[in-house]
């Protein structure tokens, strides 16, 4: 959803990505956090549902070389273990403070804000939201949030948003019809 930039100028800023950072609840997931039974430590095991064609569309975001990295305010095991199986090394967990982790994966990869594309679906993310050359927010975002971004996916948090994402910036940069 074009929604605040025209369709032109979100696909200029678009191409210019090399580095994809998303959000987790709410953007890779539905923002459901479940606790089940306690595990053989006496801790809740977290369950997460992860969307396969998200999964999909990091896995060949890699494969176009581009780079794609986690960031997110709380620490669950089940994060890294989904970021593992796509092939995502860059995970930063525990990130309240997101411009941080921002920073840090930004210097490591050496690109400019302009090369940097982020998703995020609430106040947290805010910060770098309106750092990333180009900011999205799925449609089940905070409005105050969906108020501030480029790009608004017509998918959910958890069930496509980040795929429609990654194919919006794979468009702009001619990497699929
Ligand atoms: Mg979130």
């Amino acid at each position: 959803m074009y929604k605040f930039r025209s369709k032109q100028t979100v696909f200029e800023k678009a191409r210019q990505v090399k580095l994809i950072l998303l959000d987790v609840d709410g953007v890779l997931t539905n923002g459901d956090i479940t606790y089940g039974k306690l595990n053989d430590d006496g801790d809740p095991v977290e369950i997460k549902t992860f969307d396969v064609h998200d999964g999909y569309g990091i896995v060949q975001a890699f494969e176009k070389g581009l780079t794609v990295g986690i960031i997110t305010a709380r620490n669950s095991k089940v994060v890294q273990l989904r970021a593992e199986e796509l092939g995502i090394t860059d995970v930063y967990q525990g990130s309240f403070n997101k411009i941080d982790a921002y920073e840090d994966v930004k210097k490591k990869y050496a690109v400019s804000d302009n090369e940097v594309a982020y998703m995020g679906d609430d106040l947290f993310d805010l910060p770098v939201l309106q750092r990333a050359g180009l900011s999205a927010a799925p449609v089940t975002a905070r409005p105050e949030v969906k108020r501030k971004v480029d790009y608004i996916t017509k998918a959910s948090g958890g069930k496509g948003a980040v795929r429609e994402f990654i194919d919006l910036i794979f468009k702009a940069k001619g990497l699929i019809e």
